[in-house]
């Protein structure tokens, strides 16, 4: 394939082996992930960084293909060895033939809620009971772990208490490894590559951590529940099929202390607490007409993927060391319980339409944006002061829409309006969004 050009920072997958490199190229087995550093001029080469071992050098682009995205499939699990209610004797029929550290987890049948772990060791099958104690689990009362994931990724490091190490695991029937899917698409990061720093955040389902992989500042999400890790995988899926520059970028994931999400480091922090710290004496309107833009930008990329965000807020938008607004959680907002259960929706941001009957789109995304730019020009305030739920629901319904910020240009309030049309197929697209404000950006640069 002629005319590849990958930035620095893209992940490429190696497609076959090089082990005998001439000076200055780079070694290789089939299937590494190596990081683009910088294009060789005119020749179908780049300079690259290998992610395992840390080596940079020379590579052909003939060599390399960028990674894929990952398929959002349900049959993708991090826990494939887990095999729900079997019995022990199934169990052991699982794990035929015999094979030293061949495992799997099963429910146990007798005693409902807690767990056997079955492990293949000298022609037998010994069975582990694992119990709960004090929200943790345990096989031998003296390692305890949070989650079914941490425990398997221990006993295949350690022996511990039992008979041997884990080796391979026994996939339930139908199951297809996360670990392994990942790691094929070139998607996982190497645990010994990571440093983690202060926490720099609180989401809803885990700490966000500062880090460093590999000379690169990152941020971390941490999901330490098996199950809410289980649901972020199929959404984090959504984010291996993006590349945008106001979109914030995934560098991969690592299954570890249940999972983490690793992304680019936005040293800036969220849009709210950006404009909050510093006000209108140090954020000119022209910087918020900026913001407006790369998020409506950002937007219009995911629109013409047909992914629907629906969680876009201020909250949700984090600002680079270079003062660009990327957007963020997109695609992870279906995890969010607030997706299921209406009660929970982010009420005074979410479009009449989908608030009653669900109905999500990149028009009441629009809706949403239209909520942003409020609080964009208002330096950070919640939208709808001093309003209940209830009552914004039904002042909407009235044809009620918010007064413009203090000192908002009317052309911006002109566009918020136009975003808050009642009914989706009236409001503007990303696209022209995007050019209002650029039109916008001029005027205020001739006058
Ligand atoms: P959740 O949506 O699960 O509640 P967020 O992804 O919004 O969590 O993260 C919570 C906070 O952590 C953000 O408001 C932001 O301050 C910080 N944060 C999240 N991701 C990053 C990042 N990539 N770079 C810097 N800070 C981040
Ligand atoms: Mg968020």
């Amino acid at each position: 394939m002629s005319g590849k050009h990958w930035p620095p920072g893209t992940q490429c997958v190696t497609k076959h082996d090089h082990t005998k490199p001439k000076p200055q190229e780079l070694a290789f087995h089939k299937g590494d992930v190596v990081t683009i550093i910088a294009t060789v001029e005119g020749k179908g080469w780049y300079r690259a960084r290998h992610n395992e071992t840390g080596q940079e050098g020379l590579m052909a682009a003939s060599a390399l293909r960028q990674r894929g995205p990952i398929r959002a499939d349900p049959k993708l699990s991090l826990m494939p060895w887990f095999h729900g209610k079997i019995s022990g004797v199934e169990a052991v029929q699982e794990l035929q033939p015999p094979e030293d550290g061949l495992f799997l987890v099963r429910e146990s049948v007798r005693h409902p809620g807690d767990y056997v772990l079955c492990v293949s060791f000298g022609r037998e099958v010994i069975h582990y009971r694992v119990v709960h104690e004090e929200n943790t689990l345990s096989i031998d009362s003296h390692q305890h772990f949070s989650n079914l994931i941490d425990m398997i990724e221990y006993y295949m490091k350690e022996q511990g208490a039992i008979c041997t190490k884990l080796v391979k695991p026994k996939p339930k029937s139908g199951m297809k490894s996360a670990e392994e899917e990942l790691a094929k698409a070139g998607w996982l990061l190497n645990l010994q590559h990571l440093t983690l720093g202060d926490r720099i955040g609180q989401g809803e389902f885990g700490d966000v951590l500062q880090g460093e992989y590999m000379g690169q500042k990152v941020a971390v999400k941490n999901i330490k529940c098996d199950v809410t890790a289980q649901a972020f995988l199929t959404e984090t899926a959504a984010m291996t099929k993006v590349r945008h520059k106001n979109l914030v970028c995934l560098l991969g994931v690592i299954l570890h202390n249940g999972l983490y999400i690793v992304m680019e480091f936005m040293s800036k922090g969220n849009l709210v607490n950006f404009l909050r710290t510093r006000g209108r004496a140090l954020v000119s309107v022209e910087q918020l007409l900026l913001f407006a833009l790369d998020v409506a930008q950002g937007m219009d990329y995911l629109e013409s993927k047909r992914l629907v965000h629906r969680d876009l807020a201020a909250r949700n938008i984090l600002i680079s060391e270079e003062n660009v607004a990327k957007v963020s959680d997109f695609g992870l907002a279906r995890v969010n319980p607030k997706g299921a259960d209406a009660t929970l929706l982010p009420v005074k941001w979410t479009a009449p339409e989908a608030l009653k009957h669900n109905k999500f789109s990149s028009k009441s995304d629009v809706w949403s944006y239209g909520i942003l730019l409020w609080e964009t020009f208002s330096f950070g305030r919640t939208p709808y002061p001093k309003l209940s739920l209830k009552e914004v629901t039904e002042l909407l319904e009235q044809g009620y829409r918010m007064e413009p910020p203090e000192g908002c240009p009317h052309t911006v309030y002109a566009l918020m309006k136009s975003c808050w049309a009642l009914e989706p197929g009236k409001r503007p697209s990303f696209k022209k969004l995007t050019e209002k404000l650029q039109k916008e950006l001029k005027h205020l640069k001739d006058v």
